[in-house]
């Protein structure tokens, strides 16, 4: 892979046009590997954004994305797809840079980017409408429309895989766009657009709007032009943009945090248990929506289990996404960095033990980086803040439990439903109490696979609505339901003198 030194320059994309903001005031864009300047960016002004609506609203009222067929659509799709694989190597490179993942895990998000474009440039060919059995002469049917405007607002953890589980099913079901990246990551964004312009998708129908949550995120939620947001982050933000979008009744879907439980009984295969419960928290530095950051854990082999995950987490290398052999990349941002740091600080002060880990890295050149050891507490409680809040970062904790019932009732004690796992080698036990769990996305003997075909759903204050699978599409549809006579005349019901 070749690696670019070059400072980018990024800039708005509002009605087919590439453009810098009137606003001098820019956004520098840091690599958390290495502290280094890759990106500068605009940050948008609200004229800036509401122009970027207006242009989303008359491009969908004309028609040019909205009344074209899906078959038409969806050839769009398969080139953004084809694209995307053709720029693979850039956008890994780009993303790495940008949010400080490992190469490993950036060639995953692009690949299931493009796949993503293409399952559902395959579903909105296939049957998308019903008809009802009603009484003569009346035949029912509905048939699905696009919502209209739809404002996707999108988290920095993965940046370019994040905003491509919204573009695709938008795209798809005909609908226009104003796109907010996160403001730490916009680079892999910027390059999104880029792809989409040159597949051809006709100006107005995407529009990328750079800069902070608090101006533009709040316009595209308060806006009565747009018809929908699709937002992925906190639970805090997604509660404002709840309350903004109750001024036009505006449709939302909300991915939000999670705080998982991951069980491990005593008759799990333990190395199977002990290496996915690792993935499970330290993929991406733990700066993952699902991460199984509460392991749960049968008391008969807690402290076998506990000495096994300390040692493995020890081993892990963790060290710039680019660099051949690290395991575990940077922390996106300085601030992000020391949200962490304050929460082990909080850890400890909570009287839990802080087992392994804890400590920024600054060894190996890493010091102009942001890294963060993999980090272990047990000894915690129930209402310590370390076990009930989401730290986005590379901290587990670890739990302890009697029987089945009791890490039933720790599982689901958290306001969070995104995600949880269960390891154990008791088929039946398994899907009992994987039934019990509150959560949305939910793993036997595994954890963390996802799939394009499937719903990403979370429960509780995890989320409303879905992405991905037929349920992403609904999203971003409407249902309409037509009633046609067969026998046009009157009613007859008033009497007609
Ligand atoms: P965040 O909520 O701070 O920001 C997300 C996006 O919202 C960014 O683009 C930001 O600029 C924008 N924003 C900020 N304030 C806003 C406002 N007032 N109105 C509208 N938009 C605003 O989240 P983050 O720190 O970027 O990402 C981490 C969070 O995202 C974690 O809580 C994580 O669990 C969550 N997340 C959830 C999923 C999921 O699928 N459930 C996936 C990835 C990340």
């Amino acid at each position: 892979m070749t690696v670019t030194t070059q400072v980018l320059e990024l800039k708005l994309f509002i009605d087919g046009e590439w453009r810098l903001s009137t606003n001098p005031d820019t956004n520098k864009v840091i690599n958390p590997a290495n502290g280094e300047l890759i990106a500068i960016a605009p940050r948008a002004t609200i004229e800036e954004t509401n122009e970027a609506i207006k242009v989303a609203k008359a491009t969908f009222e004309s028609g040019v994305w909205s009344k074209i067929s899906a078959q038409e659509r969806s050839a769009y799709l398969l080139k953004i797809a084809d694209l995307i694989d053709e720029k693979h190597d850039e956008l890994v490179e780009l993303e790495i840079k940008d949010n400080g993942k490992i190469k490993a895990e950036a060639d995953i998000d692009i690949d299931d980017a493009a796949s993503c474009f293409r399952y559902y440039a395959g579903l909105i060919r296939t049957p998308d409408g019903e008809t009802y059995h009603v009484a003569d002469p009346l035949q029912a049917m509905v048939v699905r429309e696009p919502v209209g405007v739809t404002g996707l607002i999108v988290p920095w953890n993965f940046p370019f895989l994040m905003s491509v589980w919204k573009f695709a099913p938008a795209l798809a079901a005909g609908n226009t766009i104003v796109y907010k990246p996160a403001e730490v990551t916009p680079v892999t964004a910027t390059k999104l657009i880029e792809i989409i312009d040159e597949a051809g998708v006709p100006k107005g129908v995407v529009n990328l709007v750079l800069g902070q949550g608090s101006i533009i995120g709040e316009t595209i939620a308060r806006s009565h032009d747009v018809d929908m947001v699709s937002f992925t982050g906190s639970t805090e933000v997604g509660r404002n943009i709840m309350r903004n979008a109750a001024g036009n009744l505006k449709k939302i879907s909300l991915e939000l945090g999670g705080k998982s439980p991951n069980i491990i009984f005593a008759d799990a295969d333990f190395e199977t248990a002990v290496d996915h419960a690792l993935v499970g928290i330290f993929y991406g530095s733990g700066q993952v929506c699902s991460a199984g950051s509460r392991i749960i854990v049968e008391e008969t082999i807690y402290d076998h289990f506990v000495e096994e995950f300390i040692r493995r987490a020890k081993n892990i290398k963790v060290g710039p996404g680019l660099a051949e052999g690290s395991e575990m990349g940077a922390i996106v941002s300085e601030s992000q960095l020391k949200n962490i740091l304050e929460y082990i600080e909080i850890g400890k002060k909570e009287g839990a033990t802080l087992a392994s880990g804890g400590n920024r890295i600054t060894e190996n050149g890493l010091d102009k980086g942001f890294f963060v050891e993999p980090t272990v507490f047990v000894d915690v409680t129930p209402e310590m803040r370390i076990v009930k809040e989401e730290i986005f970062g590379p901290v587990a904790v670890i739990q302890k439990f009697k029987d089945e019932e009791e890490a039933v009732k720790l599982a689901n004690n958290t306001i969070y439903g995104l995600a949880g796992g269960v390891f154990t080698s008791d088929g039946a036990k398994a899907m009992r109490v994987i039934k019990q769990v509150r959560a949305g996305i939910t793993w036997i003997n595994t954890y963390g696979p996802t799939y394009n075909e499937a719903p990403w759903h979370g429960y509780k204050q995890s989320g409303i609505g879905s992405s991905l699978g037929t349920f992403g599409l609904d999203e971003f549809q409407e249902v309409k339901q037509i009633n046609i006579s067969l026998n046009v005349g009157p009613t007859g019901w008033f009497s007609n003198h």
